[in-house]
């Protein structure tokens, strides 16, 4: 980073909900960022309002097509350069003179440019989890030997990264861990049984008590499909296994994860559920910014909740504890699961058709740990010709599941 100079920062996604929250911590210290790029899929609409408002130095858009309609109709004197195409997200990630990345693509889609910025050694806010978890060991090399600095923007993580001393992230255990608990909020089905979320709908699978988010996470929320990878992400960004991590349903979402040491101490990171506060962590760290989050009243919040995860109602959980184990097994899971989760979005599967999808794909795609970027996008290309055929088969025999 040039020290004086304000930070060049890239946003991936910044149409989606992660990205929206991050221009507005941006925008709240102009003295420190400058917006580099701004990059999303196709929808001009939100692109041109984002660009209006922020003046990037560019906006991307993956379709090429949605780039040509966006530099159609923004205004000749605008000082926005506006491109098109995969690879300009890439180079934009990548750019010399970009300091930070922020990766909150939704989804597989976001491996390619989030792998470049940490190929390239930047500073990259790590929101796009289903990249890391289908790339695990390919995305965690590439961050060594690139020199990036990984910096986890779930919620969940960032509070494991806030609990454990810095100094030793990647080997918590010789800081005295002995424990991560990994919170839950349970979704907005918890409490019910699995015969009761057979006919639920996509509107009720994306209203989450607590958070606002895009859809995909959303409905991952509702299966706790998202705890899964969760699970997987906290044991590659901390160097330990499933057995190192307890899931606790919490349902007030407060307390965004735990980490129980050796001696019986047991810290935790508390905040309204806002996800401007761990962007603005990983923006600021090891410093704090204002974030513009309302300061936690705990008397108003008066009881913070626990119990364990219903992995019978829920088990999509317990299909990710055993992908974890399998080589390649989260790579082939997270492929299904997209795949189910868009059909389940479209009216094309049931609620409870999601884990059946994952759990035939875990059976039928035969893998091995990738260990190159074509290896697993090759094992989630085939993984994810496994789910749709299952899906078309579910819905030939039973309507749907
Ligand atoms: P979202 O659906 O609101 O936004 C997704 C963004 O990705 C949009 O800007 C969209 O244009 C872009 N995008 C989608 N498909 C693309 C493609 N094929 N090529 C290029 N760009 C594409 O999603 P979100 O809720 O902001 O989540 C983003 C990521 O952050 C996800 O991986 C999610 O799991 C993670 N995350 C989100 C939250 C949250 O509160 N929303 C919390 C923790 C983690
Ligand atoms: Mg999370």
């Amino acid at each position: 980073m040039r020290a004086t100079e304000l930070q060049q920062v890239v946003v991936l996604g910044a149409t989606g909900s992660i990205g929206l929250s991050t221009l507005d911590v941006l925008n709240r210290h102009t003295d420190r960022f400058a917006l580099h790029t701004i990059t999303a899929h196709r929808s001009v609409k939100k692109m041109l309002e984002l660009v209006l408002t922020y003046q990037p130095v560019q906006a991307v858009m993956a379709c090429p097509n949605a780039a040509e309609e966006l530099a159609s109709q923004l205004p000749s004197e605008s000082p926005t350069r506006v491109i098109g195409g995969a690879q300009a997200l890439i180079d934009a990630a990548s750019a010399a003179d970009v300091d930070i990345v922020m990766a909150a693509i939704v989804g597989f889609a976001g491996l390619r440019p989030t792998l470049a910025a940490a190929e390239h050694g930047k500073r990259l806010l790590l929101a796009n989890k289903e990249a890391l978890v289908s790339a695990g060991r390919v995305f965690m090399e590439a961050t060594r030997t690139g020199g990036a600095t990984l910096l986890p923007i779930d919620s969940e993580h960032n509070a494991m990264f806030q609990c454990i001393p810095a100094n030793t992230q990647g080997r918590p255990q010789s800081a005295g861990v002995e424990k991560i608990l990994l919170t839950a909020s349970g979704g907005p089905f918890r409490g019910r049984r699995r015969m009761e979320l057979v006919n639920v709908t996509p509107e009720e699978a994306c209203a989450h008590p607590n958070w606002s988010m895009g859809r995909k996470i959303s409905v991952d929320s509702a299966t706790l499909l998202n705890k899964g990878l969760e699970l997987a992400e906290a044991c590659w960004l901390f160097d330990c296994t499933p057995n190192d991590i307890d899931v606790v349903v919490h349902p007030q979402s407060i307390i965004h994860s735990l980490v129980r040491y050796d001696d019986g101490s047991v810290l935790a990171q508390l905040g309204n559920p806002d996800m401007r506060t761990p962007i603005a962590y990983g923006l600021s760290w090891p410093e704090r910014i204002e974030a513009g989050v309302s300061p936690l009243d705990l008397v108003s919040v008066a009881k913070l909740d626990f119990e364990a995860p219903d992995l019978d109602a829920f088990p999509c959980l317990r299909l990710a504890q055993e992908a974890i184990t399998q080589p390649g097994g989260m790579c082939v899971l997270n492929a299904a699961n997209e795949i189910a989760v868009a059909a389940f979005l479209e009216g094309e599967l049931g609620f409870t058709g999601i884990d059946n999808v994952i759990a035939h794909a875990l059976e039928s795609v035969s893998s091995s740990e990738p260990e190159s970027l074509e290896a697993v996008e090759n094992l989630d290309g085939r993984a994810r010709v496994c789910a749709q055929e299952r899906i078309h088969q579910l819905a030939r025999d039973t309507g749907g599941v």
